[in-house]
């Protein structure tokens, strides 16, 4: 699932890589492939005009965050607001209540995976929340749909409550809550019945199942192969009983990924859990940020995106940058920016992650060694900076220009003379590179560092 999507998503964005710049020609070339990889995935046609619009105008309205590139802040906005349609962070847990035992009440249309998911919810929640569980279908219309919970509830070890005296749903449900209350189980999930297509009939029955169990969770299966069909049984479903969740079944599948991205913006209730298997352990809680990660396909460079925005601090990089650009770059200059790269240290391990070219102009593929390396002499050359008059700092050709001065220095700071020409060079060698500086931004004028 996902795949074409996610491909047509990483196409667009690697497009917008390339540019330095980003022009609202640009912006809107992009949101118009957007549009059309999230239509084509079978995502409802006005939860993509929102998405899209909401993109671009946070595109367009961006602040201007110099130590990441635009292409980067777009990637950033648009996997924002991927997380927030599928519901936001987080994965919603089930509400449950002290009182016993707490219904789960599973509804949906025939054939979803509606009876499967019930059996792998109660195996999930006994092995994974420490749950009692007692399952009871009340599908009295199939003759073999009682029978198929019964084979799930011995195939995962789990109760089924089973009278087949009676055809009465109303009464089932009852006796499987006295049932549940008498025995001590925390937990009754109801597998009610389903039909091929709503009806009112169905409908009614299960309003009144719902008045009467007082469930903590009424939870939707939806069948992820059959995309909008299954957004719209949601929605009507939602309108007539009140859902407080979606299960999204069949995820395993080659879906185009159109029900998972619409349900949550068309219903307004959370997919909680997925499934992605026949197996009675393939279920899943729901990670709204995992998804997206999964959709746009560069979870690592997020977690870059986010510690670099937390850790970089922007004015001071933008001013270095105003500086670079007026040619009026010092040691002092330097030795701040210095600072900056500091902190990037700790994010050593993040770096090695980047897909190659996001970063222009940075080789970022460091070895452990490398990185001490790199981090070593950081230090150094902030202290042989430091050993430095403010004048000198000021005016580098000062030092460049005296023998006696380089050595004072290489003395203060502990390092040798050849150090401390070293540096000068590296600094002169900068300075011009700046001078030549096409591309913007905190980590453009930071090849030679690494170089
Ligand atoms: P119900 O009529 O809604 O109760 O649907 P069932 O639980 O009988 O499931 C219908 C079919 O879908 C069965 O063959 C299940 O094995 C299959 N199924 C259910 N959930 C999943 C899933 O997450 N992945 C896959 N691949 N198949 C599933």
């Amino acid at each position: 699932m996902f795949e074409a999507l996610s491909e047509k998503l990483k196409k667009t964005l690697k497009t917008l890589r390339g540019e330095s710049k980003l022009t609202e020609a640009h912006i809107n070339a992009a949101m118009t492939d957007i549009r059309i990889a999230l239509l084509e995935a079978d995502v409802n046609y006005g939860v993509v005009k929102q998405f899209v619009e909401r993109v671009r105008e946070k595109a367009l309205g961006q602040e201007v965050w110099q130590a990441l590139s635009p292409a980067q802040q777009v990637v950033k906005i648009v996997f924002d607001e991927m997380v927030e349609l599928l519901g936001g962070g987080a994965a919603s847990d089930l509400a449950f209540t002290s009182q016993t035992p707490n219904v789960i009440l599973m509804v949906g249309l025939q054939g979803s995976g509606k009876t499967t998911s019930t059996g792998k919810l109660a195996r999930f929640l006994a092995q994974q929340r420490k749950r009692h569980p007692l399952l009871v279908s009340v599908d009295v219309y199939r003759p073999a749909a009682r029978d198929q919970l019964s084979v799930i509830g011995k195939a995962i070890g789990i109760p089924v409550y089973e009278d087949p005296t009676t055809d009465d749903p109303f009464k089932l449900a009852r006796a499987a809550y006295r049932e549940a209350q008498l025995r001590g189980f925390d937990t009754l999930l109801v597998d009610t019945a389903g039909r091929l297509h709503i009806d009112d009939e169905l409908m009614v029955e299960l309003a009144q199942l719902k008045a009467e169990l007082h469930p903590v969770e009424t939870l939707f299966v939806a069948d992820a192969m059959i995309g909008q069909d299954a957004v719209r049984s949601a929605t009507e479903f939602h309108e007539r009983i009140g859902l407080t969740g979606v299960i999204l079944s069949k995820m395993d599948g080659d879906a185009r990924g159109g029900a998972a991205l619409s349900i949550r913006s068309m219903t307004g209730q959370p997919i909680k859990f997925v499934g992605v298997g026949e197996k009675y352990d393939a279920l899943e809680p729901f990670y709204p940020d995992r998804i997206a990660q999964r959709i746009l396909g560069m979870g690592d460079v997020l977690s870059l995106i986010e510690k670099v925005q937390q850790e970089v601090d922007e004015a001071e990089a933008l001013r270095l940058q105003q500086r670079m650009l007026e040619n009026r770059f010092t040691l002092e200059d330097y030795r701040a920016q210095l600072r900056q790269v500091g902190k990037l240290g700790s994010l050593d391990k993040l770096l090695g992650m980047l897909p190659d070219g996001l970063l222009p102009g940075l080789n970022l593929r460091l070895t452990p060694q490398q990185t001490q390396m790199m981090q070593r002499k950081l230090k150094e050359t902030e202290a042989i900076i430091n050993s430095m008059t403010k004048q000198e700092r000021e005016d580098h050709t000062l030092l460049a220009a005296s023998a006696s001065r380089r050595r004072r220095v290489a003395r203060g700071s502990g390092t040798s003379v050849r150090q401390v020409e070293e540096l000068l060079k590296e600094f002169s060698i900068m300075r011009r590179m700046m001078q030549q500086m096409t591309r913007g931004g905190l980590f453009g004028g930071l090849g030679g560092l690494f170089g």
